[in-house]
């Protein structure tokens, strides 16, 4: 599942290639994604205008217009966005298909079809955009991600602490591996209720959460030559992980074995004593 390196990976795969560019022309495969494909609004709004940018905003792909529409592309489980010259056979998942004006075809292929296509018409588009950003959580590498703003939103709350930092309302685009690596490298346990932790665990996991964040998007970068492929896979990286997924391994750290333990309901990895649980870090 694309999460917030992989969203941003492919924002700068497609960066070289989209603003400039008039959609000429729209086609869909007629099958729904997580809700039906805009095709009129598609036709109004995004097609016969110029694309001016491609931002991010938590987990979704904002393609500006200059007409100040915005076409809005979530991946869900499955997406992929690719660039292909026409003469590459679409497959069978393509959902989406714009030509531009150089020749090309941007292309959003997604399996499962749980991603999502929006458009904000450009009259409404400042208004639903505000709306949307506020339904999201802080954005890791944003001015707001602190330890105090966090500690301020985990402030009363019983919640685990991993559970806290996967909640997409409070945090954008951290999941389950993200949440766990960040848990190890900051040395907190990920039970640990969110509401407990002190100023500088806080400053150690925002430190700690940009840092791997930056290294993935960085890992995934150097696919991103790449991008521009008749297959459109941007060829999505493998990060160096430390904990997750290495329950009975020893810690890189210390030797100890990683634990797992499944918390609201997803499978979480930690090192005992790297991490160790509220009680024994009281007073840290
Ligand atoms: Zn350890």
């Amino acid at each position: 599942m694309p999460e917030l390196p992989e969203v941003e990976v492919t924002r700068q795969g497609l960066l070289p290639h989209l603003p400039g560019q008039t959609v000429l022309a729209a086609a869909w495969s007629g099958k729904r994604l997580r809700q039906p494909m805009p095709v009129k609004l598609l036709e109004q709004h995004v097609c016969g205008s110029r694309i001016s940018t491609v931002d991010r905003r938590a987990k979704y792909l904002l393609i500006r217009m200059d007409n100040a529409s915005v076409l809005v592309v979530h991946l869900g489980m499955t997406g992929k966005l690719g660039i292909f010259p026409p003469s590459a056979a679409r497959r069978t998942h393509d959902h989406l298909c714009l030509r531009l004006d150089n020749g090309m075809e941007l292309r959003l292929n997604d399996a499962r079809r749980f991603g999502s296509v929006t458009v904000w018409p450009g009259a409404e588009a400042a208004r639903l955009e505000e709306a949307f950003s506020r339904s999201q959580g802080l954005e890791p590498f944003g001015p707001d991600f602190t330890a105090e703003n966090l500690a301020k939103l985990a402030e009363g709350r019983r919640q685990a602490v991993k559970i806290f930092l996967m909640d997409a309302k409070l945090i954008a685009g951290v999941g389950n591996i993200y949440a766990s690596e960040t848990l190890f490298a900051a040395g907190v346990h990920p039970l640990n209720p969110a509401g407990s932790l002190n100023a500088a665990q806080w400053r150690r996991i925002v430190s700690c959460c940009q840092d791997i964040l930056s290294r993935a998007i960085a890992a995934g970068g150097s696919t991103v030559s790449n991008f521009l492929g008749s297959n459109g896979q941007p060829g999505w990286f493998q990060l160096q992980l430390a904990v997750y997924g290495r329950n009975g391994q020893p810690c890189l750290r210390c030797g100890q074995e990683i634990c797992k333990e499944i918390i609201g309901g997803r499978a979480s990895f930690f090192c005992p004593r790297c991490q160790p649980p509220a009680a024994r870090s009281a007073g840290n």
